[in-house]
Protein backbone atom coordinates (compact mmCIF):
# COMPACT_ATOMS: atom_id res chain seq x y z
CA UNK A 1 0.00 0.00 0.00
CA UNK A 2 1.31 3.18 -1.43
CA UNK A 3 -0.09 7.04 0.37
CA UNK A 4 0.68 10.53 -0.55
CA UNK A 5 0.76 13.13 1.36
CA UNK A 6 0.60 16.77 0.40
CA UNK A 7 -0.08 19.61 3.22
CA UNK A 8 0.04 23.71 2.50
CA UNK A 9 2.11 25.14 4.71
CA UNK A 10 -0.94 26.37 7.20
CA UNK A 11 -1.19 22.68 7.03
CA UNK A 12 1.97 21.00 7.84
CA UNK A 13 1.78 20.58 11.36
CA UNK A 14 -1.73 19.21 11.42
CA UNK A 15 -0.30 16.29 8.96
CA UNK A 16 2.25 15.59 11.45
CA UNK A 17 -0.11 15.43 13.81
CA UNK A 18 -2.34 13.31 12.05
CA UNK A 19 0.26 10.73 11.01
CA UNK A 20 1.88 10.55 14.54
CA UNK A 21 -2.01 9.00 15.84
CA UNK A 22 -1.51 6.50 13.41
CA UNK A 23 2.44 5.35 13.74
CA UNK A 24 1.98 1.64 15.22
CA UNK A 25 -1.00 1.29 12.52
CA UNK A 26 1.14 2.66 9.29
CA UNK A 27 4.67 0.38 10.78
CA UNK A 28 2.36 -2.55 11.14
CA UNK A 29 0.44 -2.42 7.84
CA UNK A 30 4.16 -1.80 6.18
CA UNK A 31 2.70 1.40 4.25
CA UNK A 32 4.88 2.94 2.01
CA UNK A 33 4.84 6.85 2.34
CA UNK A 34 5.42 9.62 -0.69
CA UNK A 35 4.99 13.36 0.00
CA UNK A 36 5.94 16.38 -1.80
CA UNK A 37 9.17 17.83 -0.42
CA UNK A 38 8.80 20.24 2.33
CA UNK A 39 5.79 18.08 3.69
CA UNK A 40 8.43 15.23 3.64
CA UNK A 41 10.88 16.60 5.34
CA UNK A 42 8.84 17.84 8.34
CA UNK A 43 7.23 14.28 8.13
CA UNK A 44 10.92 12.53 7.80
CA UNK A 45 11.93 15.05 11.22
CA UNK A 46 9.19 13.07 12.90
CA UNK A 47 10.65 9.77 12.48
CA UNK A 48 8.63 8.86 8.99
CA UNK A 49 10.17 7.30 6.39
CA UNK A 50 9.28 8.81 3.38
CA UNK A 51 9.87 9.15 -0.57
CA UNK A 52 10.04 13.00 -0.67
CA UNK A 53 9.21 14.41 -4.46
CA UNK A 54 9.37 18.11 -5.64
CA UNK A 55 8.31 20.94 -3.74
CA UNK A 56 4.51 21.11 -4.47
CA UNK A 57 4.96 24.49 -5.86
CA UNK A 58 8.10 23.10 -8.42
CA UNK A 59 6.26 20.53 -9.41
CA UNK A 60 5.37 18.15 -6.17
CA UNK A 61 1.27 17.76 -7.30
CA UNK A 62 1.90 16.91 -10.63
CA UNK A 63 4.65 14.11 -9.96
CA UNK A 64 2.00 12.63 -7.20
CA UNK A 65 -1.21 13.58 -9.93
CA UNK A 66 1.34 11.42 -11.98
CA UNK A 67 1.76 8.66 -9.71
CA UNK A 68 -2.01 8.19 -9.53
CA UNK A 69 -2.43 8.35 -13.03
CA UNK A 70 -0.25 5.34 -13.29
CA UNK A 71 -2.43 3.51 -10.30
CA UNK A 72 0.55 3.70 -8.17
CA UNK A 73 -0.96 5.19 -5.06
CA UNK A 74 -3.75 3.82 -3.12
CA UNK A 75 -4.91 6.59 -1.38
CA UNK A 76 -3.77 10.88 -1.11
CA UNK A 77 -3.80 12.66 1.65
CA UNK A 78 -4.01 16.29 1.26
CA UNK A 79 -4.40 18.93 3.76
CA UNK A 80 -5.24 21.75 1.50
CA UNK A 81 -4.83 25.67 2.91
CA UNK A 82 -8.14 27.10 1.61
CA UNK A 83 -7.61 30.23 3.52
CA UNK A 84 -4.29 30.80 1.45
CA UNK A 85 -3.34 31.52 -2.07
CA UNK A 86 -0.69 28.91 -3.46
CA UNK A 87 0.97 29.46 -6.64
CA UNK A 88 0.38 26.57 -8.39
CA UNK A 89 -3.66 26.10 -8.27
CA UNK A 90 -4.11 25.00 -11.27
CA UNK A 91 -1.59 21.79 -10.45
CA UNK A 92 -3.75 21.11 -7.25
CA UNK A 93 -6.83 21.11 -9.21
CA UNK A 94 -5.18 19.09 -11.85
CA UNK A 95 -4.40 16.41 -9.19
CA UNK A 96 -7.92 16.11 -7.32
CA UNK A 97 -9.38 15.84 -10.88
CA UNK A 98 -6.57 12.96 -11.43
CA UNK A 99 -8.11 11.31 -8.12
CA UNK A 100 -11.27 11.32 -8.88
CA UNK A 101 -10.66 9.99 -12.93
CA UNK A 102 -8.92 6.82 -11.40
CA UNK A 103 -11.33 6.60 -8.10
CA UNK A 104 -8.82 7.11 -6.04
CA UNK A 105 -9.60 8.05 -2.25
CA UNK A 106 -8.91 11.40 -1.48
CA UNK A 107 -8.81 13.31 2.07
CA UNK A 108 -8.62 17.14 1.96
CA UNK A 109 -9.02 17.79 5.55
CA UNK A 110 -8.46 16.40 8.87
CA UNK A 111 -11.89 14.72 9.65
CA UNK A 112 -12.14 13.10 6.11
CA UNK A 113 -8.28 11.86 6.82
CA UNK A 114 -8.92 10.15 10.06
CA UNK A 115 -12.45 8.30 8.79
CA UNK A 116 -10.08 7.18 5.84
CA UNK A 117 -7.18 5.81 8.39
CA UNK A 118 -9.34 4.39 10.52
CA UNK A 119 -10.98 2.47 8.21
CA UNK A 120 -7.72 1.27 6.53
CA UNK A 121 -6.82 0.28 10.63
CA UNK A 122 -9.52 -1.73 10.81
CA UNK A 123 -9.40 -3.18 7.25
CA UNK A 124 -5.69 -4.57 8.82
CA UNK A 125 -6.65 -5.89 12.27
CA UNK A 126 -9.39 -8.20 9.89
CA UNK A 127 -12.29 -6.21 11.99
P1 LIG B 1 5.45 21.19 -0.12
O1 LIG B 1 4.32 21.26 -1.22
O2 LIG B 1 5.24 19.96 0.65
O3 LIG B 1 6.75 21.16 -0.89
O4 LIG B 1 5.30 22.45 0.69
C1 LIG B 1 2.98 21.18 -0.85
C2 LIG B 1 2.15 22.06 -1.70
O5 LIG B 1 2.16 23.27 -1.47
O6 LIG B 1 1.50 21.57 -2.63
Amino acid sequence: MKIALIAHDGKKADMVHFLSGFRDALHRADVELVATGTTGSHIEKAGFKVQRLLSGPLGGDAQIAAMAAQKELDMVIFFRDPLDKHPHEPDVQMLMRICDVHNIPLATNLASAELMFKALTQTINGA
